[in-house]
């Protein structure tokens, strides 16, 4: 009989969820294992059911930018929630945000708020859809954008063919318009474009790739989508829903000098709460309800408490030095990681972007998904669970990328090194 809250905990959650949990990755399943269902955060810590400390490097997911529980959101947040939870009417606060939003973000004039970054990619599709008055898109495989039925689609046998469900329940008649490419590849795309240029609505894209591990987009890659989008009259979709406010305060597109045409924002725009967004030109953002024909809604679109959250999280990444110390800390980690293991004669190496990192069981970084598929996934999963077990919470799946807050300082960097150095020399 196993004493642990967890494992008490993850049985009794199972009885009434379906594998015990609200989204699939939390439940340890490539891994292996109990997750730790989690009882309080603060800064770059979280404690579990049994009252372990770990460093969190997942932040949420993402939008623990500033670290757990920062005691400004926080208050924002309190604040909020005394004046009333949700009006289902507009407010000043909304106005606020957008404004705030099309002042960072190079590419977007105007911007829509929504709850999820499903939902941020799926209204950006259709715009794309409606403005274009086409069907086709194209995705990359390995990428991400959410579980919108068009996108459960991973790549087709040929080259150029359309893809299959990666879910069951989407059908064949959705992802038929779905073509999946393969990321990094330039000559895939003009390929694409040249049979079906006439016929795309959209590419969609993770610029910096944070769901097949961090890949990054080479700026050939990427200049290349701007160049075909404009010639074949398609609207490019950067899904910064990871990167966006991550990478640097302008997100990939500052990064790397690209517009998109739309941008999907999620994650840290919420600082927590479920605020997420898609914008672009006012004349592609005119195009939807209620002022154009493209319908999209939401009971809790622009939720105040939830914007609270947000904005404070916008105004505290301004702060001078912000993201400097972010790259800083990302850096400190994947280099450390990487002499440990070299120490350790391990082949792995790690890499970083912003307050994004990735960490690879293979000799270099990969430049796509097959790439990132050949890691030695087995060892990532004992290194997890050692790590673990040293109280260093990293992504419970070789698939994901990791993150830094602004509370991982030196000391929580090094902790973590040290504790990688135990773990390597044992592996
Ligand atoms: N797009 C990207 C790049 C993501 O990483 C995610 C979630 O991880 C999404 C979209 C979907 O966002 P959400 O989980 O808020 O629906």
């Amino acid at each position: 009989m196993t004493t642990s809250k967890n494992d008490i905990l993850f049985e009794r959650a199972q009885k009434s969820t379906p594998g015990g949990v609200n989204s699939p990755v939390r439940a340890f399943r490539s891994v292996g294992g109990t997750p730790r269902f989690i009882t309080r955060a603060e800064g770059p810590y979280f404690w579990d059911a049994d009252g372990k400390r770990y460093i969190d490097y997942i932040g949420s997911w993402g939008p623990a930018i500033v670290g757990h529980a920062h005691p400004q959101v926080v208050k924002a947040v309190q604040e909020a929630a005394t004046r009333g939870l949700s009006f289902g009417a507009p407010t000043e606060a909304e106005i606020e945000m957008a404004e705030e939003i099309c002042r960072l973000v190079p590419s977007i004039e105007q911007v829509r708020l929504v709850s999820s970054g499903t939902e941020a990619t799926m209204s950006a599709l259709r715009l794309a859809r409606g403005a274009t008055g086409r069907d086709k898109i194209v995705k990359f495989e390995g990428c991400y954008h959410g579980h919108a039925d068009s996108l459960l689609v991973k790549a087709g046998s040929g080259l150029l063919t359309f893809g299959n469900p990666t879910s069951a329940g989407v059908p064949e008649d959705f992802v038929k318009h779905t073509m999946v490419l393969d990321y990094n590849n330039v000559e895939a795309v003009r390929a694409a474009f040249a049979q079906y240029g006439q016929e795309i609505a959209c590419v969609i894209v993770e610029p910096v790739a944070g769901n097949m591990n961090l890949i990054k987009g080479t700026p050939e890659f990427l200049g290349a989508l701007r160049e075909l989008c404009t010639a074949h009259g398609a609207v490019l979709i950067f899904d910064e829903v990871m990167c966006g406010f991550r990478v640097g305060l302008g997100g990939a597109q500052e990064l790397y000098g690209i517009q998109p045409d739309l941008t999907a924002l999620g994650k840290v725009i919420g600082g927590g709460l479920p605020v997420a967004a898609f914008g672009g030109s006012q004349e592609l953002m005119s195009k939807m309800s209620p002022v154009g024909a493209v319908y999209q809604a939401g009971t809790l679109s622009g939720n105040p408490v939830a914007v609270a959250a947000g904005m404070t999280t916008l105004k505290l990444i301004q702060q001078p030095g912000f993201y400097e110390g972010l790259a800083r800390s990302a850096r400190r980690l994947a280099d450390g990681l990487t002499a440990a293991a070299q120490e350790a004669g391990v082949t792995f190496c790690a890499d970083a972007e912003g307050g994004m990192f990735g960490l690879y069981f293979s000799a270099t970084p990969p430049n796509n998904y097959a790439e990132m598929m050949a890691g030695d996934r087995d060892k990532f999963n004992v290194f997890f669970h050692k790590m673990l077990d040293e109280g260093v919470y990293f992504a419970p799946a070789a698939f994901e990328a990791g993150f830094v807050s602004a509370q991982h300082d030196d000391a929580v960097i090094d902790a973590t090194i040290a504790a990688a150095k135990t773990v390597f020399a044992s592996l």
